[in-house]
Parts: structure tokens; sequence; C-alpha cells
């Protein structure tokens, strides 16, 4: 038997190896980054929470028929992941117009954008992670067409299901990031995680665009109480009785 190696870490996990080659042991993090690492903080019990959240969404997901990395939680802050290949690929969902797609159109925060809209990113830290086009994306073969095609109808189908999810609990999907992976046996499947670090939420009762904010702006932008937005999501999500241990 081999003690767990650590294989990789990343600002908010670190990825050890266990003695199942098919099977990796993810911590969460406290650390917390933004504008690609050049902010760095630490959200208090960030790992534990954004771990819960995420178990309690791959579950969720799972029940509705899409096939996810997670195997299970052996402590709060830990989740036990298949191995995949992960592509480099950061793909984003949006409902509702914030963040960068208002800085590079000009479209007003606040838009709804009606049918969502699915963007591919570059998962490359160097590059500052850039939006691809498909041709793009073809051309570095960061994926095949077939994928794709498979990724943009995974990645609605999550959002009607995160959306439906989210305002069960009085919060509203504003955006959010997805990762895929092929496991070992070519089979696509959701990874990464699900948490206030990776979506936008904002509170559906509150209409201020700063109190409304449930999520990492709140630590992007200086908002201050990040750590009780994170709570609030955390309990939200719990009182929806999806928590299985
Ligand atoms: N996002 C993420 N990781 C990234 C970039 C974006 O989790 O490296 C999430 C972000 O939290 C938001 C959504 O993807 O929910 C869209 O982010 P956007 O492109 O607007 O960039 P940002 O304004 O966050 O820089």
């Amino acid at each position: 038997m081999s003690a767990p190696t650590l294989l990789y870490e990343g600002k908010a996990k670190i990825l050890y190896t266990t003695n199942d080659p098919e099977i990796l042991l993810t911590f969460f993090k406290d650390d917390a980054t933004a504008f690609n690492a050049q902010k760095r903080g630490k959200i208090a019990h960030k790992g534990e929470i954004n771990c819960t959240i995420s178990k309690i969404l791959f579950q969720y997901l799972e029940e509705h028929g899409i096939v996810t990395h997670f195997i299970d939680c052996p402590a709060p802050n830990q989740m036990r992941v298949r191995a995949l290949k992960i592509l480099p690929l950061e793909v984003v969902v949006r409902n509702i117009a914030a963040g960068s797609l208002c800085q590079q159109t000009g479209l007003p925060q606040g838009t709804v954008l009606e049918p969502p809209l699915v963007e591919f990113y570059y998962k490359n830290d160097q590059l500052g992670d850039p939006l691809l086009t498909r041709d793009r994306l073809l051309l570095l073969k960061l994926a095949t067409p077939e994928q794709v095609d498979q990724i943009q109808q995974l990645a609605l189908q999550i959002n009607t299901h995160l959306s439906a999810f989210f305002k069960s609990c009085g919060i509203i999907l504003v955006d959010f990031k997805l990762e895929f992976g092929l496991d070992s046996e070519s089979q696509l499947r959701l990874a990464d995680e699900i948490s206030p670090d990776t979506c936008r939420l904002w509170n559906q009762s509150e209409f201020d665009p700063d109190r409304r904010v449930m999520d990492k702006d709140r630590f992007r932008r200086d908002l201050g109480d990040v750590e009780n937005a994170y709570q609030e999501v955390l309990e939200r999500v719990i009182a929806t009785g999806n928590y299985q241990q």
C-alpha cells in the first residue's frame, strides 16, 4: 500500500493520489484568489463550506442523470473523486450579464440572457484564460467537435438543474464555471467544484447590487461579510433537504 502523494496544488484545492489509480483525494483550501491570483487572501471555513456545497450539488446532478467525478467526502473539506484527464477548458454558462461579459461587450449588468450563453475559455493561467472561439478551440485540439457539442448540451442541462435548485433556495444563479474531464473509459464527466467560488449567486430578495451578492464577488470587490455569505449559501443549500451524509 502506497501513502497518498501530492499530485497537484491549485489555487483552491490540493489533489492527492490514493492506493487506487482510478481515485484521487481532493482537499479544499480556505485560500482565495482573484484576478488570475493577483489578489490573495483567506476565507475562514471556505474549504469545508465549498466541499459540502459541491457534494450536495454533485449528488443532486447525479440524481438528474448528469455524470460527475464525485465519489464521497471522507471529511468535510475532503472529496474523493474519479481520476480524470481534465480538458483544459473553462465552460461558463450565463443567465444574467455580469463580470467579464459586461466589461468586454458593454452589455449592462443584470441583462437577462435568453437563451443562456455558453462560453469556452482556455484554461491557461500564463495566457490569462482567454475566451475561445469554437474554431480556435478545435485548432488547438483542446477537444473534439463531438466533445464540444456534448459539453455544450451538458452545460445547458446542468444550468437548468442548478437554476431550479438555487431558485428553491431563494438564490438567482447568475453565471457559473464548469470543468469537464474524461475517465479511463473516455466517458465525459463533470469535474472540479460547484460553489460560491465558481458561481455568481444573488439573493433573490435583495435588490441592492452589493447587498445581494452571495459569492466570490464579495472577496473580489472587497464588499465584506464574505464568510457569512458563503455560510448562508451552505445553510440554504442544506435546507433544501438534499443533504446526504
Ligand atoms: N469563474 C471561475 N473561475 C475563473 C473564471 C471565472 O470560477 O477562472 C466563474 C466566475 O466566478 C463567474 C463565472 O465564472 O461565476 C463568469 O466569470 P467571468 O467571465 O464574468 O469573469 P470574472 O468577472 O469572474 O473575472
